[in-house]
């Protein structure tokens, strides 16, 4: 009878297998799985394996080792992170560094040639693996990308990444490389000698397997030349005032752009400020795995992982219908908005036909999309060469002339809504019938647009944040007769477009602009108290936003903002009513940045600080004199008002999930990743908090604090916004 038994996943995860010239091919193939990952079932594997290999190296049985994947495109994507989100202990998360490191070190320290051959995904772990290789050779292809990202998960780099790296290629590209967490390509990475050969994809393992053979002649890896910097590289790389000039710069840099929220890349600069390339390796190892485990215990930590699992969800999330195929997209309106869709279409290689009322907003509209190509050309993230190809892409048009072939429809004309009824008619009697429109809008309501329509059901919002280049999110919005195949059709062409969809009811500001109207309209309600323009804004960069509320009503522009003001007020009545030096603000006829003034004055489109004469201007809106809020009340009133208008959108199930909220205010508004998200914010205050600090300002300050039943109901259960 025979027996079964079945494998562990760690013992199918990785082999090794000698072959007839003795080269041992230490294969990882992570069974029913896209990825390999570096489990710690999968580390004692190799710890076990290596036991084999030292065995058989002994014998004269191996005389060089090859690791490569058994996946193709995909070598080793890290470290998993499910692990590294159980471990809450500092001395076990230490303990854990140590132990991989160990590993890693049997690896370095095996008596005959070692070789990476990557190919595909190789971050994190992968790459500390290849880092204890003796040779690294990488493959061309598209989906190579090499690098340490652990900073992104706040944490650095802990078996040997941070001490091996800077040995390898110098201290200012490894700080490139830790401090970003940005990956190279084969090609990229060969160029700063992360590795010592990019290859053609095809031929990867043969070249892996000739190269094995012949350092195993020369008995060793010597010879292999590294590359040197030039004499004043090697000043700042290698002697101790060049190296403490590159750090100083560095933690500068990083407290300016992080503000010191993110611990990691501080605990990095740390490290190579007590190790360099002469601190013995096991000492240097030791700091670096002190240092990774307070990492991996703090709260930082947690809440990347967890905006890390919101991304990784919402690359599957969706309706359950299949997206039908899109090749050609006619954009309505050459504007702000229609002028970054069409660009960012024909990036992706689609076929855009681009049509406004006037000649001149077309120009205006190629103009922009041309400059967004050459400024992508100069920063070396695309070539010239698919740069102009791409802007062929795009042809304009006056008349609807080339809508008969459209699959896909965005309209981006003016913000009124009898104007993008019409367009949208016009638009849906030329267009095939299998064709999507959708609708940019930011305030009007979707639902109503589909009455205009003969097809309801194939319209959809397809709603962009403006820059639409730089912002990674799209809300889609659902109608009442949307159709779950014309939404999937727009999520699925939103992820062509490297955006990240969500998919919203329809309801006045959708999810975003709704949580983000009470925000910014609390600003104004503290300029009216008497804070300063600058206090407001530093409270809340303080507290980790990208920029001011001040200074993005300046960069929405204040006309739209103040419309968009004045729908939401409408919609919700009281607890939106536009603080007077909003209102005041607007009647002034500035613009904002665009029209070079606003609460800071621009020059040469480049902010110069706020504008005093803005007191002066806003009148009896705000008091004679300035006085002092603290900045933490700043912070509590704008973040409260966000909490509490995100429980009522829940409430009208604009969104399902916490997550979901969460997810769209880091994507949308730049919320501060290391705080997990609105709502996991929340949860770490607690609702109890939350709703006695709501009731607090309600009574100081007036209804629009009252708080949302929803709160109300979750306290009592005792509940968080995460189940
Ligand atoms: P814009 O004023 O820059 O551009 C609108 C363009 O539409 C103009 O070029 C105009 O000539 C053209 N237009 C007007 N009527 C037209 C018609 N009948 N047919 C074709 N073209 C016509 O406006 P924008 O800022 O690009 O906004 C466009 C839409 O995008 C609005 O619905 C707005 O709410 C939305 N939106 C704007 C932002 C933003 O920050 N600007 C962000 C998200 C969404």
């Amino acid at each position: 009878m025979p027996i079964t038994r079945t494998v562990p996943m760690e013992q199918a995860a990785l082999a090794l297998d000698v072959d007839s010239d003795g080269v041992a091919w230490l294969v990882f193939d992570r069974p029913e799985s896209r990825v390999n990952l570096l489990t710690s079932g999968v580390m004692a594997r190799l710890d076990l394996l290596l036991a084999d290999v030292e065995e058989g190296i002994r014998a004269g049985r191996i005389r060089a080792v090859v690791v490569r994947s058994g996946k193709p495109g995909t070598f080793i994507a890290g470290a998993d992170v499910e692990e590294i989100a159980g471990v809450t202990d500092a001395t076990e998360a230490e303990a854990l560094a140590r132990e991989g490191q160990r590993i890693f070190r049997r690896l370095d320290l095996l008596p005959a040639p070692t070789i990476a051959a990557i190919d595909g995904v190789c971050l994190g772990g992968g790459t500390e693996l290849a880092l204890a290789c003796d040779v690294r050779l990488a493959s061309d292809a598209p989906e190579t990308r090499i690098g340490l990202p652990e900073v992104r998960l706040g944490i650095i780099p802990g078996f040997g990444g941070t001490v091996r790296l800077p040995r390898l290629i110098g201290l200012r590209a490894a700080l490139d490389l830790i401090l970003t967490g940005r990956t190279l390509d084969g090609r990229r990475a060969a160029r700063i000698g992360l590795v010592d050969e990019c290859v053609p994809a095809p031929v990867l393992v043969e070249r892996a397997r000739r190269l094995a053979l012949t350092l195993a002649e020369r008995k060793g890896a010597a010879g292999r030349r590294r590359r040197r910097a030039g004499l004043a590289g090697r000043l700042l790389d290698e002697t101790p005032p060049g190296r403490r000039l590159v750090l100083s710069q560095a933690r500068k840099r990083v407290l300016r752009e992080t503000r010191g929220h993110y611990p990691a890349p501080l605990a990095a600069l740390d490290v190579l400020a007590d190790v360099s390339s002469s601190t013995p390796l096991d000492e240097a190892l030791a700091r670096e795995a002190r240092a990774v485990g307070p990492l991996i215990a703090s709260a930082v930590c947690k809440n990347l992982i967890h905006v890390f699992r919101l991304t990784e969800a919402a690359k599957k999330a969706g309706p359950r219908a299949e997206a039908r195929p899109v090749e050609r997209v006619a954009v309505l309106g050459a504007g702000t908005m229609g002028g970054g869709i069409a660009q960012l279409l024909a990036d992706r290689g689609l076929a855009v036909r681009l049509k406004d009322i006037r000649a001149e907003a077309i120009s205006l509209g190629l103009r922009h999309a041309r400059e967004l190509f050459d400024r992508a050309v100069q920063r070396k993230r695309t070539e010239r060469r698919h740069a102009e190809q791409a802007l062929r892409r795009i042809s304009p048009t006056l008349d609807y002339s080339g809508f008969g072939t459209a699959d896909v429809v965005i309209e981006a004309v003016v913000e009124k809504m009898d104007v993008k009824k019409q367009v949208l008619r016009e638009a849906e009697e030329r267009v095939p019938p299998h064709a999507v429109l959708t609708s940019n809008t930011s305030s009007l309501s979707i639902t109503e647009m589909q009455h205009a329509l003969a097809r309801p059901e194939n319209f959809c919002g397809m709603h962009f944040f403006n820059p639409v280049h730089r912002m990674p999110l799209v809300e889609v919005v659902r109608g009442a007769a949307s159709s779950d195949e014309a939404l999937a059709t727009i999520v699925a062409l939103a992820r062509r477009l490297g955006k990240t969809p969500l998919v919203v009811n329809d309801g006045p500001g959708f999810l975003v602009n709704r949580i983000l109207a009470p925000y910014l309209n609390e600003a104004g309600w503290l300029l009216g108290e008497g804070a300063r323009i600058e206090d407001i804004d530093r409270a809340l960069l303080d507290f980790g936003m990208p920029m001011g509320p001040l200074r993005l009503l300046d960069e929405v522009g204040l006309d739209v903002a103040r419309h968009a003001a004045a729908v939401m007020y409408e919609a919700f009545g009281e607890r939106m009513r536009p603080a007077p030096p909003l209102t005041a603000m607007a009647q002034t006829g500035r613009l904002g940045r665009k029209g070079g003034l606003g609460y800071y004055r621009y020059e040469n489109d480049r902010e110069k600080g706020p504008d005093p004469a803005v007191y002066t201007l806003l009148g009896d809106a705000v008091p004679a004199r300035r006085r002092e809020i603290p900045a933490a009340v700043i912070q509590e009133r704008a973040v409260l008002a966000m909490i509490n208008e995100a429980a009522r959108a829940l409430e009208d199930r604009i969104v399902e999930t916490a997550a979901d909220v969460d997810l769209a205010l880091i994507m949308g508004i730049g919320f501060p990743p290391f705080r997990g998200g609105l709502l996991r914010y929340a949860d770490t205050l607690g609702i109890p908090t939350v709703l006695q600090r709501l009731k607090i300002h309600e009574r100081e300050l007036g209804p629009r604090f009252h708080p949302a039943p929803w709160l109300r109901e979750r306290a009592a259960a005792g509940k968080g916004f995460y189940a």
